[in-house]
């Protein structure tokens, strides 16, 4: 079985702090890392600046594609943001943010909705403060920092976290997901996953510690971008294609420390072979099946407005939906059966 839509897929490593904020890799190094790791695109993402749009400037690095967002960062409300906007002040009440990057056809997400700060490390919350505004694209499902952080209740417990990048990347955080379920029954709300690598050091040389090389970052939560043709040569068309999969929800969160295989697909079928993408918003009928293909044998789980409805387990996923509702799945894989992929969800009204 194929997948009927054709679609194209990218790995892509999105927020990522550079030099330019208080990142501790050049742009050039970034560059290099990402590439050593076979990424598609690499979305730099500095706080309120896009320096890195000219030097070095967006583009094609051989095979991978570099682009340049920013994350918006008032105290609290950090918002990313992607595509050739010009960036309002990070003094400027969220709805404004989220309506100007609208206004000039970007696509802006909510970091870390839920990041809870660490008392430990003495880190405050930059939790998502401003819950009325609406407009954005979606939100940051997935934040490999704030829930690695998560784990850090005492300073044994940070270095042995320091040394494990990928410990505690068993799931995103519960309360996220609940967000983005409930938001997704008012409108598509579209969810990624965000590396926030910055490349730490603590301590000072010889003695110091690089947290999070960017290397290990990338190789830890992504997310995989369809389009309907394969990226343009042109890099700002390309930049587009990849806007538009983000825009329509073609977006999987990938945890690729379980692995970094593509291959994931989730569509609608009919009996007549319709078929429509992850991400659509349709309306229900009860000839809809969901379909599922996977590289390798996984654990299925199939949710519906946040519920568990459906387990099923190897390659292929065949379900029909029995409602109207928010439809996304959950594939689990290794042997602590942790979270591979988190899907877009499928809107059934
Ligand atoms: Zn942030
Ligand atoms: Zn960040």
């Amino acid at each position: 079985m194929l997948d009927p839509l054709g679609l194209f897929e990218y790995r892509v490593a999105l927020h990522v702090h550079s030099r330019y904020s208080d990142g501790t890799g050049t742009p050039e190094r970034i560059i290099a890392e990402a590439r050593r790791v076979g990424l598609d695109v690499l979305w730099l993402t500095d706080h309120d600046g896009r320096r890195a749009a000219t030097d070095p400037g967006s583009g094609y690095y051989g095979h991978l594609l570099f682009l340049v967002g920013a994350e918006i960062t008032p105290p609290t409300n950090h918002y990313l943001v992607f595509g050739e906007v010009a960036l309002v002040a990070p003094t400027a009440p969220l709805q404004t943010i989220i309506d100007s990057v609208n206004r000039q056809h970007g696509a802006g997400f909510i970091a870390h909705p839920d990041d809870p700060g660490n008392k430990t490390a003495r880190l405050p919350s930059y939790r998502w403060d401003d819950r009325s505004v609406d407009g954005f694209t979606g939100l940051e499902v997935w934040n490999h920092l704030s829930d690695w952080a998560r784990q850090i209740h005492h300073v044994p417990a940070g270095l042995w976290a320091a040394l494990h990048p990928f410990s505690g990347l068993s799931q995103a955080c519960p309360e996220t997901l609940a967000l983005w379920d409930e938001r997704g029954r008012q409108r598509r709300i579209v969810g990624i996953g965000g590396t926030d690598a910055h490349a730490a050091r603590i301590g000072y040389w010889p003695f110091s510690l690089t947290i999070f090389p960017y290397r290990r970052s990338f190789a830890a939560i992504r997310t995989h971008i369809y389009t309907n043709a394969p990226l343009a040569s042109d890099w700002r068309r390309a930049e587009q294609q990849l806007l538009d999969g983000l825009l329509q929800g073609r977006v999987a969160i990938v945890n690729a420390a379980l692995g970094s295989e593509t291959g994931f697909r989730l569509w609608l079928q009919r009996e007549s072979g319709a078929a429509e993408p992850m991400g659509t918003d349709v309306a229900y009928d009860s000839m809809w099946i969901l379909r599922g293909l996977s590289p390798v044998p996984v654990g299925w789980e199939v949710f519906c407005n946040g519920r568990l409805v459906f387990r099923q387990d190897g390659p292929l996923l065949h379900y029909n939906p029995d409602s109207p509702g928010v439809w996304r799945v959950v594939l689990r894989r290794g042997p602590k059966r942790a979270v591979w992929i988190y899907s877009n969800p499928i809107y059934l009204r």
